[in-house]
């Protein structure tokens, strides 16, 4: 009789009327039987389509083997080879779009869950009292600087430092992480995670300088002049996009990136902080993506009574994840779908008081291929609100790249590269992540920042 293959293992979860009031994770993760179980669905196939999937190449086969034969740390050791990154990668990437997608298994709707199970293997190895060894270069005598320390330039510092460079990463904020520190919610990515995972980029002798402005504290110029051989440059794309409505300068209407801020890095929803935010009251949330979704759960735990969320399109042109809009709306989340809004509305001592929005339908395909939203004359209608989060994109923030000269951007201001070298047009100044790509993901950020890391590896042993 043929052997049958078990069904791909559900992940765990907090149940949603508990986890909407509380910061804890949604997920909770696997458990060993359930992680061989779920390993053992893996076909191993000999040509790899999930490798091809994965922006960082990870041994995929190879790692989830490892976990079937109950071999952890080996598992561990397999994916460290290629992510320095793998709680977070397993908890963050979209898989279903990556290695998942590419699964041989996937066009049953049941491919390998490989971001559980590279999940599993990180959490399982952060409870141990001993991490992975990773094998290091001996030194070279060459120095690189890394400015920006999101997952870009986490991963260039981590392979560089590995091939025996002497790295130094400059980062702005007072923490490491980038957006995994400062934007994605305690509740989907839990800070110690970060921590832990910047704290095994140093481990393999990376310097990290926090409270760096490159750019205002010094340029890149100065850099070189402090003796270093090549620079990356992984600033993000952290400059948030406004509607430009009338109102939108009004008290309690917050970018994203500002709210989020607030949030997580400076932990307004820990009672022992004094971070200032608005909380209780209607919330409205403009926008139809991750970043907006991650707005509106916060809003929901930080103790918004109601929480509404305003985007002009419908459903299917979202560009947030499946599982996250699902997520918010089992959590209680009001979706406006084909709503826009035309002004926010303030009170005598300008603070908020709700929105004007209009309605919307949709007309032709746009230059994005999605339909175009069109207002419907007459629709306007109001929203009563006491918090706005604006959360409709972001993009380059000037501030470092108009005081470096030579190193060329495009018209959005993105630095212009070598796809393949991560290369810019100033010689010895590598640039990968949101900064050449505009906004992305975590996963395609590392792929830029191993490329980069391979081509200055070659740039400084060849200088
Ligand atoms: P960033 O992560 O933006 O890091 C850039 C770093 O550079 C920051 O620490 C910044 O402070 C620092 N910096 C900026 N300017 C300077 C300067 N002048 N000098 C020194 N340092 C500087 N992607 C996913 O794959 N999955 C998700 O679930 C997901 N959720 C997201 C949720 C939110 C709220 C946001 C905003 C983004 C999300 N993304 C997600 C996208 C993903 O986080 C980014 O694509 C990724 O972090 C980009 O990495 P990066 O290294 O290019 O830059
Ligand atoms: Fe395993 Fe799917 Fe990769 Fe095949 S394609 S090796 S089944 S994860």
């Amino acid at each position: 009789m043929a052997k049958t293959r078990p069904d791909r293992q559900p992940m765990p979860e907090q149940p949603h009327d508990v986890r909407a009031r509380n910061f804890d994770e949604v997920a909770l993760g696997y458990d060993e039987e359930t992680a061989v179980t779920e390993a053992s669905r893996c076909l191993g196939c000999k040509t790899k389509p999930c490798v091809s999937g994965c922006p960082v190449e990870i041994d995929i086969p190879g790692f989830v083997a490892r976990i079937r034969e109950r071999d952890i740390a080996g598992a561990i050791s397999i994916l460290k080879e290629s992510n320095c990154l793998p709680a977070i990668c397993g908890r963050v990437c979209p898989q279903e779009v990556q290695c998942e997608e590419r699964c041989v298994l996937a066009k049953k709707g049941e491919s390998v869950a490989v971001g559980r199970l590279e999940r599993f293997a990180a959490d399982w190895e952060a409870k141990q009292d001993s991490s992975a060894g990773v094998q290091k270069a001996q030194p070279t005598g060459k120095r690189a600087a890394v400015i920006g320390s999101g997952p870009g330039g986490l991963t260039v510092a981590a392979e560089l430092a590995r091939r025996g460079h002497a790295v130094t990463i400059f980062e702005a904020l007072h923490m490491p992480g980038g957006v995994l520190a400062y934007g994605i919610p305690e509740f989907r990515l839990p800070k110690a995670i970060v921590e832990r995972e910047v704290e095994f980029v140093k481990s393999l002798g990376v310097d990290v300088l926090t409270d760096v402005v490159v750019g205002r504290t010094l340029t890149i110029d100065e850099i070189f002049g402090q003796g270093y051989d090549a620079v990356f440059v992984g600033v993000g794309a952290g400059l948030p996009s406004f509607l430009g409505i009338p109102g939108e300068n009004l008290l309690h209407v917050y970018s994203a990136n500002e709210y989020l801020t607030r949030a997580n890095l400076m932990k307004a929803y820990l009672d022992q902080y004094d971070t200032p935010i608005t909380s209780g009251g209607t919330v409205i949330v403009v926008g139809g993506g991750n970043v907006a979704m991650d707005s509106a759960r916060t809003a929901l735990r930080m103790g918004a009574e109601e929480v509404r969320l305003v985007y002009r399109r419908s459903r299917t042109e979202m560009p947030a994840r499946a599982e996250e809009v699902i997520h918010a709306e089992e959590e209680g989340i009001v979706l406006d779908l084909l709503t826009n809004p035309v002004q926010v509305l303030g009170d005598d001592e300008m603070r908020v008081r709700g929105i004007e929005c209009i309605r919307m339908e949709l007309g032709a395909p746009d230059d994005s291929g999605r339909r175009r939203p069109v207002p419907i004359a007459g629709s306007e209608f109001q929203i009563e609100a006491n918090t706005v989060v604006i959360a409709i994109g972001n993009k380059a923030n000037p501030l470092l790249t108009k005081v470096t000269p030579g190193m060329d951007t495009n018209k959005w201001g993105y630095i212009i590269t070598d796809p393949e070298t991560g290369r810019t047009t100033r010689e010895g100044v590598y640039a990968g992540g949101d900064i050449v790509t505009g906004a992305a993901t975590v996963i395609l950020a590392m792929g830029a920042g191993l490329r980069c890391a391979r081509a200055m590896h070659e740039y400084m042993i060849s200088t």
